[in-house]
C-alpha cells in the first residue's frame, strides 16, 4: 500500500511568486522548521541561480552539520543537460534534484514558438536525467509542467522515458489549476498504473481546489499502487492564487471523513510547530494569515454565535474538527507597548546585548567575550540589510549559533564568474 510524503515548495515557488520573497535567512529558517515537524523534502531553491549558491551549499552543510536531522533538500531547475551540469557546476554536493518541461501542447507551440516537438521534448528531458544521473544525483524527480494540459498518453510516455533512465519520482503539475478532484484522481490513477513510478502533486489554486485536488490525486496514485508526494507551501503561498498550503494538506489527510483509514503518511508529521511556522512565514513575507485561514487564522478556534458557544462550551468536538493544542496554538502573546529595542542594520552593540539578553530559557545565548558579541552583531546587521525588518528571535540565535554558516548565507558576490 503506498503512502503519502509531503514535499514542501515554499523556498521555490513561494519566493518566486510575484511581489513576495524570502532573504536567504528566511529561506534557511523555513528548512529548519519544515524538519523540525518531519517533512520528508524542501524544494529548497534554484542551483542555477548564482546567488542561490552560498545559500544552498550552507544548507547543505546544515545537513552534514546534522542541524537539519531529517528532511532531504532538493533543487529546482529546468530540464535541461547544460541546466544540470550548471547546477553541479555552482552546488558541487547537490544531491536531490527537480528537472522540470512543459509537456502541454499549449506551452510547447506558446513557449517554443513551434521549435520543438513533443519528440524533443522527451529527449531533453532524458538528457537532463542521464546527466544528472552521471553527476551524483541520489534521487531525481521529473517535472511534467502543465500536466492537467497534457494528453494521457503522450504523459505515460513521457513517464516511462523517465523511469526508465533513472528518474525516481514524476511530477504531475496541475500549473494553472484547472483540474478538480474527479479528473486529478481518473488522471493520476492512469499515470501511476501504466507508468508504475512514485507521483508527485503539484497543484495550484486558482480554482480553489488545490488542498482537494492534491488529496485526490494521493489517492490516485496510491490506488494505482504507487507512492504519492504532495507538492505544498506555508499558508499557500505561491504563483497567482497560490499553492496547497501544507497544513490544510496535513489536516485533510489526518482528519477529513475516512480518508485516514486506507491513505497514510510514509512517516509521522508534527503539528505542533504549525502555528509558529505560519507565523513566521507570514511575517516574513509580509502576507497577513487570512482570518479564516484553516487551523492558524485567527478565526479557526473563535465562537461568538449562542448556539456554537453554548455547544462548544459543553463539549469542544460539538463544533472543533481538531485542537488548537495539536498545531501549538494557545499561549497567550504579549505585544510591547511602550519603548522597544530592536535591532537593525545600524544597530550598535549596546542595544543588540540588550536584545540578545531578552532571549530566554534553551534559546538564551550567551557570548564568552565582547569580540564574539561584536561579530555575531556585524552578521545580524548584514542580514537585515536583506530582510530590512527586525529579525525573530530564531533568527537571531541561528546566527549566534552557527556563525560561519550565517556569513556563507549572507554573502553575495555579484558579477564575479
Ligand atoms: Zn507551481
Amino acid at each position: 500500500m503506498g503512502k503519502i510524503y509531503i514535499i514542501d515548495v515554499t523556498n521555490r515557488d513561494g519566493v518566486q511568486t510575484a511581489r513576495l520573497g524570502l532573504s536567504k535567512l528566511e529561506k534557511t529558517l523555513v528548512n529548519i522548521y519544515l524538519d523540525e515537524m518531519g517533512v520528508f523534502q524542501s524544494e529548497f531553491g534554484f542551483p542555477t541561480s548564482r546567488h542561490e549558491s552560498r545559500y544552498l551549499q550552507a544548507n547543505l552543510e546544515l545537513v552534514k552539520m546534522g542541524v537539519l536531522k531529517h528532511i532531504r533538500l532538493e533543487g529546482w531547475i529546468r530540464a535541461t543537460a547544460r541546466d544540470v551540469e550548471t547546477a553541479f557546476e555552482l552546488v558541487p554536493n547537490t544531491t536531490h534534484l527537480s528537472l522540470s518541461i512543459s509537456t502541454s501542447d499549449q506551452m510547447i507551440k506558446g513557449k517554443f514558438r513551434g521549435n520543438k516537438t513533443r519528440q524533443d521534448i522527451l529527449e531533453m528531458m532524458v538528457e537532463a536525467v542521464e546527466a544528472a544521473k552521471s553527476l551524483g544525483a541520489e534521487s531525481i524527480g521529473v517535472n511534467a509542467e502543465d500536466a492537467s494540459r497534457t494528453g494521457l498518453d503522450f504523459l505515460i510516455k513521457f513517464g516511462l522515458a523517465a523511469k526508465e533512465h533513472g528518474a525516481d519520482r514524476l511530477r504531475y503539475c496541475d500549473t494553472l489549476g484547472y483540474d478538480n478532484p474527479f479528473t486529478i484522481y481518473t488522471s493520476v490513477k492512469r499515470l501511476a498504473e501504466e507508468v508504475g513510478i512514485a507521483i508527485e502533486l503539484h497543484c495550484h489554486n486558482d480554482l480553489g481546489m488545490a488542498v482537494a485536488n492534491s488529496i485526490a490525486g494521493a489517492k490516485g496514485a496510491i490506488d494505482g499502487g504507487q507512492d504519492a508526494y504532495i507538492n505544498t507551501t506555508i499558508n499557500g503561498i505561491g504563483e497567482r492564487a497560490g499553492n496547497a498550503d501544507l497544513l490544510a494538506t496535513l489536516l485533510a489527510v489526518g482528519k477529513s471523513k475516512g480518508f485516514a483509514e486506507k491513505y497514510q503518511l510514509g512517516e509521522p508529521i508534527d503539528l505542533s510547530p504549525a502555528w509558529k511556522i505560519a507565523r513566521f512565514a507570514s511575517y516574513a513575507f509580509d502576507v497577513p494569515i487570512p482570518i479564516n485561514q484553516p487551523g492558524v487564522g485567527a478565526n479557526a478556534f473563535t465562537h461568538a454565535s449562542g448556539i456554537h458557544a453554548d455547544g462548544v462550551l459543553k463539549d469542544a468536538a460539538n463544533y472543533e474538527l481538531y485542537s488548537f493544542e495539536e498545531l501549538g496554538r494557545g499561549e497567550p502573546e504579549f505585544v510591547e507597548t511602550g519603548r522597544e529595542i530592536c535591532t537593525g542594520q545600524y544597530s550598535g552593540i549596546s542595544g543588540f546585548t540588550h536584545v540578545m539578553g531578552r532571549i530566554m530559557g534553551e534559546k538564551a545565548i550567551s557570548f564568552t567575550s565582547e569580540a564574539e558579541a561584536r561579530r555575531v552583531l556585524e552578521l545580524v546587521r548584514y542580514a537585515n540589510v536583506e530582510s530590512q525588518k527586525p529579525l525573530v528571535e530564531d533568527e537571531l540565535v541561528f546566527i549566534a549559533q552557527y556563525p560561519d554558516i550565517a556569513k556563507k548565507l549572507l554573502t553575495l558576490t555579484p558579477l564575479n564568474h
